[in-house]
């Protein structure tokens, strides 16, 4: 995760902007400042792949749950960094500082610096809001009303979230934490804006006044690893009342079941279907090409030299990858890597994909549905427009 494969892959993804993640860590903070040009204050761009990034970091509470910051500047991130310092054992060796203070006091130090902060994948069962709380204000206590927004994190989206009644006045952003740079996770979420200048002044004005997100963007969250509910060692899935039941041990080899977050969220639930309000953009569920292609082509391993060379001619030929995934032309994809990737992202793009679902720190797949593997069958080929 160097800035410059960063910038280069975030390229093929389609992303115009990436947060550089860490900037309370000093060192990265060197070489953001070192390798990227300052377009104007806050916003930053790789000289050779004009990439742009914003200041990003996520912090653990006294509690361990995340909270992500979204900074103006540099100095406020500086000014952040002192203050945080005074609180932190390990604030110059770990990207995602531990720090001795209460969520709502990171809140109001963050905001004393002029940054956004909301809960990071707020789902999740490890180490987020709603796996410690029940809700945002027994988090968030006095400070709640200056939340920015809330991350929904992979095994989340929209239509989970706003059955929440406590979120409907709180942006949503879908952002994926990568831990490697390759467009199967950088990416894997994003957030469109409407913005007349894509700088980071803008990007923070419009998650402040709730007007500028156009389109939440992220995997369908049976993809996320933690949509069921599931042992964390070998992945058996269970109803959530019968892992309470057996005391939230696996049956089969003794792991810890964590609670999934389709469990959780209508555990919190106070509406059967989600409840949007007029501000909330829609979620677009996608999924990495890489794995579409993995798919289409029967390889268990979407980073095998098979998939890459299929990925890399539809890069060349359409240029980043929410083109292939969104917009492109299936005819023209046909004529580009042949039928049957046409015929598998014909129906990912109309959601006939089946998957089986994630759970206990295991991503979930996409499945080619049984009626079209019958139809594959000898004397029984259909063509893509029977199925697009
Ligand atoms: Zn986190
Ligand atoms: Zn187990």
């Amino acid at each position: 995760m160097i800035l410059d494969i960063i910038a280069q892959q975030a390229s093929f993804k389609g992303l115009t902007f990436v947060g550089t993640g860490d900037f309370l860590h000093p060192s990265w903070m060197k070489q953001v400042q070192a390798k990227l040009e300052i377009v104007e204050e806050g916003t930053f761009e790789h000289p050779r792949f004009g990439t742009r990034f914003i200041l990003t970091v996520e912090v653990e509470d006294d509690r361990r749950v995340h909270h992500l910051i979204i900074s103006p500047s540099i100095s406020s991130a500086e000014g952040l960094y002192e203050e945080f310092s005074k609180h932190s054992k390990d604030i110059n060796l770990d990207g995602r500082p531990s720090l001795n203070l209460s969520a709502p006091e990171i809140v109001e130090i963050s905001r004393d610096h002029d940054c956004l902060v909301g809960p990071s994948h707020a789902f999740t069962p490890w180490t987020s809001i709603y796996k410690e709380f029940d809700s945002i204000s027994s988090c968030y206590e006095d400070q709640v009303d200056k939340l920015a927004f809330l991350e929904l994190g992979l095994s989340a989206d929209t239509l989970m979230a706003d059955r929440l009644m406590e979120l409907e006045s709180v942006p949503f952003l879908s952002n994926s934490d990568a831990h490697s740079p390759w467009p199967n996770k950088l990416g894997r979420e994003f957030n469109r804006f409407e913005l007349s200048r894509p700088v980071s002044s803008e990007m923070i004005e419009s998650i402040r006044e709730k007007k500028g997100i156009s389109l939440n963007v992220g995997l369908d969250p049976k993809l996320g690893k933690y949509h069921m509910t599931a042992c964390s060692k070998c992945y058996s899935q269970f109803l959530a009342k019968d892992a309470e039941k057996y005391g939230w041990r696996c049956k089969s080899c003794g792991g810890v079941v964590k609670k999934g977050v389709l469990d959780r969220v209508s555990e919190l639930a106070d509406f059967e279907s989600p409840l949007h309000p007029d501000f909330r953009p829609d979620y677009l569920r996608i999924a990495p090409l890489s794995e579409v292609i993995a798919l289409a082509l029967g390889c268990s391993n979407p980073r095998s030299r098979k998939v890459r060379r299929t990925w890399n001619r539809l890069i060349e030929h359409f240029k980043d990858e929410i083109t292939v995934l969104v917009d492109a032309d299936l005819a023209e994809i046909e004529e580009t890597s042949g039928p049957q990737v046409a015929l598998i992202i014909g129906l990912f793009r109309k959601r006939q994909l089946d998957i089986d679902p994630g759970g206990g720190g295991r991503y979930g797949r996409l499945k080619i549905p049984e009626e079209l593997i019958k139809a594959q069958r000898p004397g029984g080929q259909r063509t893509i427009a029977e199925f697009s």
